[in-house]
């Protein structure tokens, strides 16, 4: 008997997600599609989707951002969480894997509650700021590529209204970032955002074991 988080094998995972999560149709069949993509471990777990469309139901959330969109899984979540009058915009660089996405908003009918912006995130997130978009979020979800993910963090930082929320993927990293012999880059560089952000005084911050672990962090 331990207080801490416990690693699900397959049959506990089924059994979660039976009970914990509520997938539309529509994600269903996405998950059925996307696992015949060589890619397919970048899509979100289930019961990821289902906590971030909690979380932007709690928050009232009305203007997210999504760094890394793959398929469609988390930005179709939370864009079904949002009001009618809500704005997801999605950053990614594959038009191959975000036509699907398109496919994936249209049927679930949240099509026009999406933008899409095709290119390197960091300088979409740029422009964004230079038009002046700083605190006009409410939450961001970054879930892209790792060597960048302290400069999303840093700009999702800036975008973020102070009581927003960013979510942050994959900071467990397959267990790697708690290996010292691990040192690849991507493993080095969440490493080091999740030491910065333990202390960062602008955050208030939970990590959260699901999925590939989560980190949930509100803006001070
Ligand atoms: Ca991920």
């Amino acid at each position: 008997m331990s207080n801490a988080s416990i690693g699900l094998d397959e049959t506990l995972h089924a059994y979660l997600v039976s009970v914990g999560v509520r997938e539309p149709e529509v994600l269903r069949a996405l998950r059925e599609r996307t696992r015949a993509l060589p890619r397919h471990g970048m899509q979100i777990a289930p019961e990821q989707g289902a906590l971030l469309a909690l979380l932007v139901r709690l928050m009232g959330a009305r203007r997210c951002l999504e760094v890394g969109t793959f398929t469609g899984y988390s930005s179709t979540s939370i864009a079904l969480a949002l009001p009618e009058d809500g704005h997801l915009l999605c950053c990614d660089v594959s038009r191959e894997w975000t036509d699907v996405a398109r496919q994936t908003w249209e049927s679930a009918g949240v099509a026009g509650r999406i933008e899409l912006r095709l290119g390197p995130a960091l300088e979409t997130l740029d422009a964004l700021l230079a038009d002046g978009a700083a605190g006009t979020f409410d939450l961001a979800f970054i879930d892209a590529d790792k060597p960048s993910y302290d400069g999303y963090v840093e700009r999702a930082l800036r975008l973020v209204r102070p009581g927003g929320l960013i979510a942050i993927d994959n900071v467990l990293w397959s267990g790697r970032v708690a290996d010292p012999a691990a040192t690849d880059e991507s493993t080095e560089v969440i490493r080091a955002l999740n030491a910065k952000l333990a202390a960062d005084e602008r955050v208030d911050l939970a990590i959260v074991p699901i999925g590939d672990g989560l980190t949930l962090l509100r803006v001070r």
